[in-house]
């Protein structure tokens, strides 16, 4: 029998090559899901009694055979009717569907839209179909070259089951190739839950008729079975994936095991994961890691995979997975996650959005569930540690970038996580933000009624603004992510009558201002003196001479940065764009002078204009030096005239 098959246009087939040219390989998904259901539906008629014959080896199979390459399977097979009504009706008019739908947005195909039996046609000039159904009915051959004209007879084949014939085109023949094949095999149907058997592959075994002999290292000789390769089938596939287990019967062996699995190339191990499963109102399975997060993170490598029945789809998860997750490793597993469709509108798909928001919450419960429980530690007697740390302050440090973008991102999330976020101290204690307000509460009040959040980015270079406060009784925050500005502006917005102050923001005094001043010993002539003299000393586009009133034995000068143009500052940094004036502001500080501090009085009423200036240029440095801000020649100039000094 000969027919036209029912396509409209002529030349489908050039166009439609054309239009996936960047992602023809997907054909070998396609086909091969084909073979797949096809297999799982013969099981299913078995076990329902309904196919009563002999199942076999279900084994698909692919194979590269001289200019071919063919798909194998031992599934339901097609009678000569069916082959009619789905390929040459059903299958070839939704390639016109598909060209009518995508017409406009040609440059925006991404593949992934289930192409189909046809996809055969991107890499084939020739495809045939020889297939026997398990019904009782004759066997086909069925073949088209490509043209809108096909030809179908019978076939003598016995065997239940379908061969798909692809006569690779001469531009495609990287599909001969074993090595390419067996990639797109690992990429595509690694998970896919049919054995699927490509090649052969070695097994090296002890013989248990040839030895070999060796030294037996006592200067004699000892026997040792001889090692032979064995030629065993390749399976390239793991047919029951640990997402589709019950978490119940899976141990934290299992799950890091399977990471590996996913990931052979990483050698690190997961902090822990979060197992999904759903069905309803929409149907996802999956396991999301949550790996260490370097400094330098390749986004490229690790991804997490999304599958639509154990078959591989992408892993561009964008929309699908919150964005703050994106960083997670894993697998996700949905039939509910339209996949023939551009991005855009997968970002707007209903069911989408609900697996985007179920992702996110479960990840809420988990952590919240993990700052309850406590590690368990043993003493050296075998007792339970008492004061052991809880599960996510032990593992707070690599994942609290995941939280702080979380809670930047998500409002939902960030509802939740307000009760489970932690803050660390210079200590290295965590607390929840309720806990810490209440320990800081009494002393870090300021007039206002402002509770006081006093933090330092960097031990080191804070050290002597760190060690100033402390020497006040109060407590100093850790706050070093890369997050850090925003995620600070948040919690000031989330918690009422809150301001966070960096350490070197201000004088101690002034950090948390209260009604008590310090009286002052210079009258205002003398101020009105003493700030030309200093003034005349520093660079005044950098330096802001500010007089102040601190205690006798504080520092005589110390240099400050305003909270707020800094943080705003380092936030258009790492926003890119919006606060673009901020960003370009150069850095400008405070030059607080101690007009209490004897040295001060000393400037002031020193008459040698000379020693003066030595002792304004003397006390400025040891300020900037206190603040890692001296540096260069300036540093090599204070180094000098010290020696004059003590000299
Ligand atoms: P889809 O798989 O999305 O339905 P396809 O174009 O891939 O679309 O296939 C059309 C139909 O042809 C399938 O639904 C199935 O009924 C039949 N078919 C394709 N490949 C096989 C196969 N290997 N064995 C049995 N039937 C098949």
């Amino acid at each position: 029998m000969q027919g036209n098959l029912n396509v409209q246009t002529e030349n489908i087939f050039p166009v439609i090559k054309k239009f996936l040219y960047s992602d023809h390989e997907i054909f070998l998904r396609e086909l091969i899901s084909n073979a797949i259901d096809a297999t799982q539906k013969i099981k299913a008629l078995a076990s329902r009694g309904e196919f009563k014959g002999e199942l076999g080896d279900l084994t698909v199979e692919v194979k590269i055979e001289k200019k071919k390459l063919i798909i194998s399977d031992r599934g339901i097979g097609m009678t000569q009717d069916e082959i009619d009504k789905y390929i040459n009706q059903i299958a070839f008019s939704g390639a016109n569907d598909f060209l009518d739908k995508y017409k406009d947005v040609q440059e925006n195909l991404i593949g992934h839209f289930g192409l189909g039996f046809y996809s055969a046609f991107m890499v084939a000039d020739k495809v045939e179909i020889v297939t026997k159904s398990y019904k009782d009915a004759p066997a086909v051959h069925w073949s088209c070259d490509g043209s809108p004209e096909f030809e179908m007879k019978e076939d003598k084949r016995k065997e239940r089951g379908t061969d798909i014939i692809l006569h690779i085109a001469d531009d495609c023949k990287e599909f001969l190739e074993e090595r390419r094949i067996l990639e797109l095999l690992k990429k595509y149907c690694r998970f896919m839950p049919v054995a699927i058997r490509f090649g052969e592959e070695s097994k090296w075994e002890d013989s248990e008729t040839e030895f070999d002999e060796v030294d037996d290292g006592n200067g004699g000789k000892t026997k040792r079975p001889k090692r032979i390769e064995k030629k065993v089938p390749r399976i390239i596939n793991d047919t029951d994936p640990a997402w589709r287990k019950k978490p119940s019967d899976l141990t934290d062996e299992d799950y890091k095991k399977f990471y590996h699995e996913l990931y052979p190339m990483n050698f690190e191990d997961p902090l822990f994961q979060i197992h999904l499963n759903v069905d309803y109102p929409f149907n996802l399975t999956g396991i999301l890691y949550f790996p260490k997060v370097r400094k330098t993170i390749d986004p490229n490598r690790n991804k997490i995979q999304l599958y639509c029945n154990q078959v591989f789809v992408t892993d561009s998860v964008e929309g699908v997975v919150p964005e703050y997750l994106m960083l997670l490793h894993g697998v996700l597993d949905s039939p509910d996650i339209p996949l023939n469709v551009s991005r855009s509108y997968l970002q707007s798909d209903s069911n989408v959005k609900k697996i985007a928001q179920h992702i996110s919450k479960k990840v809420a419960d988990k952590l919240e569930e993990m700052s309850k429980q406590k590690v368990e530690l043993k003493d050296a007697d075998g007792n339970d540690v008492a004061d052991a740390p809880t599960q996510l302050e032990e593992k707070w440090d690599d994942i609290k970038i995941f939280v702080e973008y979380g809670m930047l991102t998500e409002e939902k999330f960030c509802e939740r996580a307000m009760n489970f976020t932690l803050l660390k101290n210079t200590e290295g204690k965590y607390f929840k933000l309720d806990d810490y307000r209440d320990k800081i509460k009494a002393l870090q009040t300021d007039k206002d009624k402002n509770v006081i959040y006093l933090y330092a980015t960097d031990a080191d270079e804070q050290h002597a603004y760190i060690a100033k406060v402390k020497e006040k009784g109060y407590d100093v925050l850790m706050m070093d992510s890369v997050l850090n500005s925003h995620f600070i502006n948040l919690l000031e917005q989330k918690i009422e009558k809150t301001r966070f102050v960096r350490v070197d923001a201000d004088t101690v005094e002034k950090l948390i201002a209260h009604d008590d001043a310090i009286p002052e010993k210079l009258s205002q002539e003398e101020k009105d003196k003493l700030k030309p003299i200093i003034e005349n000393e520093v660079d005044k586009a950098r330096f802001t001479v500010l007089l102040e009133s601190m205690e006798s034995d504080d520092q005589p000068m110390v240099i400050t940065q305003n909270e707020f143009m800094r943080r705003y500052k380092e936030m258009s940094q790492t926003s890119g764009g919006g606060m673009g004036f901020y960003g370009e502001m150069p850095d400008s500080y405070n030059l607080v002078v101690n007009i209490n501090h004897p040295l001060i009085a000393q400037i002031l009423n020193e008459n040698d204009a000379d020693m003066q200036k030595k002792l304004v240029h003397q006390l400025t440095d040891l300020a900037l030096l206190s603040n890692g801000l001296l540096k260069g020649e300036a540093l090599t100039q204070f180094i000098k005239r010290s020696v004059d000094i003590i000299k």
